[in-house]
């Protein structure tokens, strides 16, 4: 489903540099990434969606080398194909709730807003709790509420690849357990990839398998 081999990145400026000979995750497979803060792990996955294309070296998902499109395409394959629940929950905040959730169907021609996609918005946001709120605007949610309403955004289309960025992060220890079950539930249900960037590590028996950026991480000699 995801296969690296051999890239580099760099940002434009600041001396962060990141080396991942080879990666590949299975089709279905639930893989934890873990590693300390400033590893790269919100950047992994920002090349994996196609965010960020490496220096050198090639991401490809299923059969589609996605670093080496233009940015169009490559946005039209994450708006259609990955489910991408960010850090920073990337809400839109002159949206509501609904329309928040909704908004993957509006920005592309690709997926099609039909009264059934808005049943399953609506059925999605009860079982994340989240239903009484699809009125409200994110600036008058929780942080939880926020993460919740970004997960939602991110399984509606049932995308077969999810990059949860610290997903359950927020949220306290009772519905962290629930969300991430229902994250599985939707994973399963679509028999879809995971990737999930998270720092408990109690969840980690959860998934099938961990890639620790301990391994990726190396001092540069200039
Ligand atoms: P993590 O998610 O593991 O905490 P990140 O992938 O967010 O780490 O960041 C890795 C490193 O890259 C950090 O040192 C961070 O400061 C740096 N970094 C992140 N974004 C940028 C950027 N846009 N420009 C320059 N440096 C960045
Ligand atoms: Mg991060």
């Amino acid at each position: 489903m995801i296969r690296i081999s051999d890239i580099d990145f760099r940002y434009p400026s600041g001396e962060f540099y990141l080396s991942i000979p080879s990666l590949s995750i299975t089709a279905g497979e639930k893989v934890a990434v873990i590693g300390p803060s400033g590893s790269g792990k919100t950047t992994l996955l920002n090349l994996v969606a196609g965010i960020l294309t490496p220096g050198k070296g090639s991401v490809s998902i299923g059969n589609v080398e996605i670093s080496s499109q233009h940015d169009r395409a490559r946005r039209d394959f994450r708006i259609t194909n990955i489910g991408f629940i960010f850090q920073d929950f990337g809400l839109l905040d002159y949206l509501d709730v609904q329309d928040n959730i909704l908004h993957p169907y509006r920005i592309t021609g690709a997926l099609n807003l039909s009264s059934d996609v808005r049943e399953r918005a609506h059925i999605l946001a009860e079982q994340m709790g989240i239903a009484d709120k699809l009125n409200r605007h994110p600036t008058d949610l929780s942080h939880g509420e926020r993460q919740r309403v970004a997960i939602c955004r991110a399984l509606l289309p049932g995308p077969k690849l999810i990059l949860a960025d610290e997903a359950t992060g927020n949220l306290d220890p009772k519905n962290k357990v629930h969300i991430l079950e229902l994250l599985f539930e939707n994973v399963d249900r679509h028999n879809a990839t995971l990737l999930a960037v998270t720092h408990d590590q109690e969840l980690l028996p959860h998934f099938d398998n961990v890639v620790n950026f301990n391994e990726f991480l190396q001092t540069e000699t200039l």
